[in-house]
């Protein structure tokens, strides 16, 4: 793949202070193309800009579009993607289920290391600091007719990341017992827009409960577990970890399969099966619901203190993070950051 590079004669000031998280983007983007019959075409970095396009765009009435979440890390002038093949892998899952076209694994990932290495500077040292990458595909035909797009743009934009909620400060989740995510057959699996556009309603519920996001049931019983908001979840039940198995509904987390591996890796026994809301308030009022935690490439852990289900407050551990939170977030980060051994090849230098 040629990518044609067009520099920014006007570079930006890079933030200082707090990071924040994705409201500052770097000097440039990557922009590709796809028509019918020519296929992906035209791949180019640009100065990160505003783009125009038609009203009647097909993405702007249908949703057809799909994104990946993932992350570049700096220590000491080194930089680091982390399992970038699971995102492209992933991602080729997601078009094939919204009938965008799929994209050659390894042209997705020079895209990215291409970008990143030109934004390099951008990349923030630092613990808890990372450069977030958002790629994403959207449906460009101009036609408001109910059809399968033939034109399509691949974009990659990124912006330097801070902690998400402070660093591995506990949050609040409510339970969610009318609306559901995701259904069997549906798009679950999928990192697709539109199944953020059918959350926001309970994230609305949640934070206006004073919780920072809503956890997900099943979309027939809303009796299991599914996910949070923007993570997989994870339990510590007496001495066992566990965490829903994937199914067509569960959106197949890198952090995920990485924070089972290394709870494996640590000789913990790693649970992926279904657990439902009851079996959790059981064993919370037994005391053996230790702790609770999401896994996102955002938040990478999010430690869990409290969960509130029908009005019911349930609070899990101490109120500060848990000793296995903690281990996890500081073994993930150090290994994504080039200063713990990569045991399992999860790193790309670029
Ligand atoms: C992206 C995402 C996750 C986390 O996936 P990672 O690959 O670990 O970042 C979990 N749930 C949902 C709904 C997501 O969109």
């Amino acid at each position: 793949m040629e990518i044609k590079i067009t520099k920014t004669t006007t570079p930006k000031a890079k933030p200082t202070g707090s990071l924040g998280f994705g409201h500052n983007f770097t000097d440039h983007m990557f922009i590709m193309d796809y028509t019918d019959g020519m296929g992906w075409h035209d791949a180019r970095i640009v100065p990160y800009g505003n783009l125009e396009f038609s009203p009647a765009c097909m993405v702007f009435h249908y949703g057809q579009e799909t994104f990946e979440g993932m992350k570049a890390y700096a220590a000491n002038g080194t930089h680091y993607l982390f399992r970038p093949e699971m995102n492209a892998r992933r991602s080729n899952a997601s078009n094939a289920r919204t009938c965008i076209p799929e994209l050659p694994e390894q042209d997705f990932i020079e895209a990215i290391k291409t970008l990143v290495k030109l934004d390099a500077d951008w990349i923030p040292e630092g613990k808890d600091s990372s450069l977030y990458i958002r790629p994403f595909f959207i449906a460009t035909d101009p036609f408001i007719g109910v059809a399968i797009s033939k034109t399509y743009k691949f974009i990659v934009i990124m912006a330097p990341a801070g902690a998400y909620y402070g660093d591995l400060k506990p949050v609040s989740i409510r339970v969610e017992d009318e609306y559901v995510r995701a259904v069997k057959g549906g798009t679950g699996r999928a990192k697709t827009g539109g199944n953020y556009a059918a959350s926001m309603a309970a994230l609305s519920r949640a934070q206006a409960e004073g919780c920072a996001q809503a956890m997900w049931l099943d979309g027939i019983e809303r009796k299991y577990i599914e996910e949070v908001g923007t993570m997989n979840i994870f339990f510590k039940i007496g001495d066992k970890i566990i965490t829903p198995a994937l199914n067509e509904s569960i959106l197949p987390g890198v952090t995920r399969d990485s924070i089972i591996t290394l709870c494996r890796d640590f000789d913990l026994t790693v649970e992926e099966r279904s657990i439902s809301i009851d079996e959790l308030l059981i064993a919370a009022d037994l005391g053996h619901l230790v702790e609770a935690f999401g896994t996102g490439t955002a938040v990478v852990i999010s430690p869990v203190n409290k969960l509130r289900y029908k009005g019911r407050d349930i609070t899990i551990g101490s109120g500060e993070a848990g000793e296995l939170s903690k281990k996890l977030y500081d073994t993930l980060t150090a290994i994504q950051r080039g200063s713990a051994p990569d045991k399992f090849n999860w790193r790309m230098e670029i």
